[in-house]
């Protein structure tokens, strides 16, 4: 398990990805409205989260698993 953690003090949010999990589908940033992703190497990231609304939609769209939002 390899655990990535992306922090927006801004928003009071977290997102954690397990890059083990993670099959960079690009699921999340497809759902994501305010374009928080970037997939890098075939691994989901999240460069923009300062930009989230908490809206869960990544979470969601996550197949494996691999995305946890601290707000959903
Ligand atoms: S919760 Fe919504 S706005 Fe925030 S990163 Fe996920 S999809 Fe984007
Ligand atoms: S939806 Fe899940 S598996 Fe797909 S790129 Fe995003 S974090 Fe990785």
């Amino acid at each position: 398990m390899v655990v990535k953690s992306w922090k927006s003090e801004d928003v009071g949010c977290q997102i954690d990805i397990d890059h083990d999990l993670c099959d960079g589908d690009g699921e999340c940033q497809d759902s994501c409205p305010t374009e928080c992703f970037e997939i890098v190497d075939k691994k989901a990231t999240v460069p923009n989260i300062d930009e989230c609304i908490e809206c869960c939609a990544c979470q969601e769209a996550c197949p494996t698993g691999a995305l946890k939002h601290s707000s959903c």
